[in-house]
């Protein structure tokens, strides 16, 4: 999709918020026929909550607020690819579609951990199963992530 880069670029902005707000370098946004609805950006430390992951806190939020649960018809941009908590948050959402940046794999290899195809895993052993494109801004996505835990630990 052509707004791809567009709607990451965004999430990758708000991955570099989160740090310069004292959290861990991840961002979401949340699309509903070309346009924002909603976005937001790691909270664990500031919220002193540990699932406070930028996709399931927004989620979690947006649900709330608009008492919207049913989100076929929305894709949510992710700086990085979500963790397991998140793809299963994104399968009780019904979320239509998932695009994001730099890989689990990716990240892990910063960190120097094994990751692991999250989305790939929990999608296909679920009763729902999001469009998953993969890939876009990852390099942006990376230079964010690599500034970060190469100077701090994961929370
Ligand atoms: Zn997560």
């Amino acid at each position: 999709m052509e707004n791809d880069a567009l709607f990451m670029k965004e999430a990758v902005r708000l991955s570099e918020l989160a740090v310069a707000h004292g959290n861990e370098p991840f961002g979401a946004v949340l699309v509903k026929d070309g346009e924002v609805v909603y976005s937001n950006e790691n909270q664990i430390y500031t919220c002193t909550d540990p699932t406070f992951h930028a996709e399931a806190g927004l989620l979690r939020r947006f649900c709330g607020e608009t008492g919207v649960t049913d989100l076929r018809s929305y894709t949510l941009y992710s700086s990085c690819e979500p963790c397991f908590m998140c793809c299963g948050a994104m399968v009780w959402t019904k979320l239509g579609r998932l695009v994001y940046g730099a890989s689990d794999i990716d990240l892990c290899k910063i960190l120097g951990e094994t990751g692991a195809e999250c989305c790939r895993l929990v999608f296909e052993n679920s009763g729902w199963k999001p469009e998953v494109t993969s890939g876009i801004l990852r390099e942006e996505s990376l230079k964010i992530l690599t500034a970060y835990f190469s100077k701090n630990g994961k929370g």
